[in-house]
């Protein structure tokens, strides 16, 4: 992937070395407005949703009883937002790709009438405060929608090359892409109906809006892909293999497999692999979110 000299967003947080989030994995406690969540719970919910999640506190509220997250979090003291240092290779990456979504997306909002808001990224390790309620590494990468703001611990990125088999520069942009992708949801108005159905719906029934949700973040993440490669040539031989790799490893089925668990459907909430990668596909074929349409399609 060519992207080392494009243009880097002014838009990435870097609380790497803050002390507020703590630096605990799977610390639990203190999650959801005081009720606590034991290791049991945090398991499941990472094998229901842990890859490139939306808010996966979603996934870990409906499991630990459903009620809503209305309660405030009491915010930890945090220093001001700053920016990662400039010799930070990976910092630096993410920064681009970022800036490099934002061009896109302004542009395909622009021209659709509308006016694309930016979204922030956060660099963290281990854990961090969201408006969304505690974020952990564990969970993998995630969007918040109540504050847009992505949230990545870079060392994802080496469970993703290391313990998922899906290496590549691309592969990383991917996941930055898909996350960017929620945010757009955000800004559409989809990430809002998907709460209203929050409690409406069955857990199975949800479930299935969720693969449908993710999805259609694999295939805006497509869009971006397309529509960056048209205008500044990102793309060289072998990345679009490394980005269909990595939807191939991160789809339910893949990840029930790899976990020695059963592969059970309904429990899907970000669709199988073959999934995952045709609809990554057709955003990055068609260059359109008209194709996007994910919760009108038949067949996934
Ligand atoms: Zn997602």
């Amino acid at each position: 992937m060519k992207w080392e000299g494009n243009r880097e967003s002014d838009n990435v947080e870097d609380r790497r070395d803050d002390e507020g989030g703590g630096g605990g994995g799977f610390s639990g406690g203190g999650l959801l407005g005081g009720r606590s969540i034991g290791i049991g719970t945090i398991v499941v919910a990472l094998l229901g949703g842990w890859v490139l999640g939306i808010n996966p506190l979603t996934i870990l509220n409906l499991l630990s009883g459903g009620a809503p997250t209305a309660q405030v979090q009491q915010q930890q003291p945090q220093r001001p937002a700053h920016r990662p240092p400039a010799d930070d290779h990976m910092a630096k990456f993410v920064s681009t790709v970022l800036a490099d979504t934002e061009d896109v997306w302004k542009d395909v909002f622009a021209k659709a009438g509308g006016t694309y808001k930016e979204p922030h990224l956060v660099l963290f390790r281990g854990a961090t405060q969201t408006a969304c309620g505690q974020g952990q590494a564990a969970m993998g990468p995630f969007y918040c929608p109540a504050d847009q703001k992505v949230y990545i611990d870079l060392g994802f990125y080496e469970t993703l090359k290391n313990r998922l088999g899906a290496p590549g520069e691309f592969a990383q942009a991917y996941v930055i892409a898909h996350e960017v992708g929620h945010h757009v949801q955000n800004l559409l108005g989809i990430s809002a109906k998907m709460d209203q159905m929050r409690g409406r719906v069955s857990k199975v029934e949800y479930n299935a809006l969720s693969v449908r949700l993710e999805l259609q973040a694999d295939c805006f993440a497509g869009v971006w892909a397309y529509n960056a490669n048209n205008s500044r040539q990102i793309l060289e031989g072998g990345d679009i293999e490394s980005a269909m790799n990595a939807a191939a490893k991160i789809g339910d089925d893949a990840l029930q497999r790899s976990s020695g668990g059963a592969v059970v459907p309904e429990s899907f909430t970000h669709g199988t692999s073959a999934q995952r990668q045709r609809w990554f596909n057709t955003g990055l074929k068609t260059g359109s979110i008209k194709a996007c349409d994910t919760f009108s399609a038949r067949n996934l």
